[in-house]
């Protein structure tokens, strides 16, 4: 297993897959073993707007509004990320691209950088046990807790195991609420699956189970030579 820069060619690397199918636990836990830098957009949009940066002065707009930042913001943001020091051996982006448009003005962004084209990993679900899994999900009211009814129950139904909080349901976490995201996620992210296909870029990996044994799968693809 390859250990960090230890002469590895630099690489970016994207992670696709449904909301719930934890790509961003994933990233975080393989990206430092490769020597990558692990960009989630989320982080990116939180880092830019809270320096006030122009990016994240436009991004703010349209999160505040409850609307979509444009492409070409996030594109900018991405830009200037991946031009940091940390990425100089490469990374792994988690959260964008969504679309197949996205998609294209990243190779855009991509052509002449040292990275090459990049290894995309697709985390296949099984959409009933992620509805499960999504469903499953309860939060805690005092502190926060995450559980999950069927995967990781708290020791007494209802009741959180920390503060004895009430835990609920989030109305995002509802079975309609997230049918019609994973669809709409679907909808989306076919024709991106498509296109990473056709150009060669593209390594599914089976991404239910524990968590570990997820982690050795997505090592053992990223560890593959190209
Ligand atoms: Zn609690």
């Amino acid at each position: 297993m390859p250990d960090g820069s230890g002469g590895a060619p630099p690489r970016a690397v994207i992670f696709l897959g449904p909301p719930g199918a934890g790509k961003g636990t994933q990233a975080k836990a393989v990206a430092g073993r490769f020597g990558l830098a692990h960009i989630s957009t989320g982080d990116m949009f939180r880092d830019h707007m809270s320096r006030n940066t122009p990016l994240g002065e436009q991004a703010k707009k349209f999160v505040q509004s409850g609307g979509l930042v444009p492409d070409e913001v996030v594109l900018g943001m991405v830009g200037d990320r991946i031009s940091q020091p940390d990425c100089k051996n490469g990374f792994v982006l988690d959260g964008f691209p969504r679309t197949k448009p996205q998609a294209e003005a990243l190779a855009e962004t991509l052509r002449n950088r040292p990275w090459g084209k990049p290894l995309v990993i697709y985390f296949a679900v099984d959409s009933d046990q992620l509805l499960r899994r999504l469903t499953g999900r309860r939060t805690c009211k005092v502190g926060g807790e995450i559980y999950n009814v069927y995967d990781c129950p708290p020791k007494v139904p209802g009741r959180c195991d920390n503060d004895g909080g009430e835990l609920f349901q989030r109305p995002d976490d509802r079975e309609e609420v997230i049918r019609e995201r994973l669809s709409q996620y679907e909808a989306q992210t076919r024709p991106l699956v498509d296109y990473y296909q056709g150009a060669g870029s593209l390594a599914e990996v089976n991404a239910m189970g524990p968590q570990a044994e997820v982690t050795g799968r997505v090592l053992e693809v990223m560890a593959r030579p190209r």
